[in-house]
């Protein structure tokens, strides 16, 4: 049985972006006679708030979606986070940051530049070079540290891997190009790509729907189903939506939220019909 979700941030109200995916993934479900789930990714405390959470839950009820199982909050889910790490970590596949970004872009100036990874220039890799003592002492002293992976471990564990997107087909997975990535930042002890991993299987999700700006970052949640033994869902990154001068239609970029769309009288078959989505 197909599986879907809705994931949103609680860092603003839901857009027309928002409400694409979100159409998309329960009607992708009722089309198959599947279920579609909605998480709550909220992990990050400083950017999320509670008044977006009820404010995306009363969205998602008035465009007539209902989740067909209980909501899930990823700040509900810490223990299982720390589990995966505990995991990795056994295996000798992760090794404490300690780096601030300006030393990292020091580093990467002095070395005269480093590769382009997922979001900007790869992590040169400085503090994998710590001993083990070296790194003890400073946990010790209590100082702030992030988990990277160790993208050449994991490699030999996970070798070539591969993933399907619905709409481009077989991908390779190219994770090696994000470099170290970072599983747990100094401040959460958690990432995004940690937590949607562990909840896409928690939740047995069996078809990713989300739009295409996270289109890479499948690669690396399919190299840590991998290292975690989590099974692969497929995947379907759909295109974003843009207005029509070609912008693309982000909270950020001041889009109508779908408040204001309901508080200017219109009703969700006009959502609808705004984002081309049939009943
Ligand atoms: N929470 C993410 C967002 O709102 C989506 C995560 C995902 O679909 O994997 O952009």
């Amino acid at each position: 049985m197909i599986v879907t979700r809705f994931a949103p941030s609680p860092t603003g109200h839901l857009h027309l972006g928002h409400a694409y995916s979100a159409l998309l993934a329960w009607q992708e479900a009722k089309k198959a006679g599947g279920k579609c789930l909605l998480r709550i990714e909220d992990i990050d405390a400083a950017r999320c708030r509670e008044e977006f959470v009820d404010s995306i839950l009363e969205d998602i009820h008035w465009l007539g979606l209902v989740p067909d199982g209980p909501v899930l909050r990823q700040s509900d889910r810490m223990p299982a986070y720390e589990d995966a790490l505990t995991s990795l970590k056994s295996r000798g596949l992760l090794y404490p940051c300690f780096c601030t970004r300006r030393q990292i872009i020091a580093e990467i100036n002095s070395a005269g530049g480093a590769p382009h990874g997922l979001d900007g220039p790869v992590y040169p890799g400085t503090c994998k070079g710590l001993t083990k003592a070296e790194a003890s002492k400073r946990i010790r002293a209590n100082e702030p540290h992030a988990l990277r992976l160790n993208i050449l471990k994991a490699e030999q564990i996970a070798g070539n891997l591969t993933w399907t997107d619905r709409l481009t087909g077989t991908q390779s997975a190219d994770y090696r190009i994000a470099g170290d990535v970072v599983l747990a930042r100094k401040d959460i002890r958690n990432s995004y790509h940690l937590a949607v991993t562990v909840d896409d299987a928690a939740q047995g999700i069996s078809l990713v729907i989300r739009g295409e700006d996270l289109f890479s970052a499948a690669h690396i949640q399919r190299l840590l189903q991998t290292l975690l033994g989590l099974p692969t869902p497929e995947y379907q990154h759909h295109p974003l939506l843009h207005d029509e001068s070609g912008q693309r239609l982000a909270k950020r970029a001041g889009s109508p939220t779908i408040r204001s769309l309901r508080a200017a009288g219109h009703r969700p078959d006009d959502i609808r019909k705004m984002i081309r989505i049939a009943d």
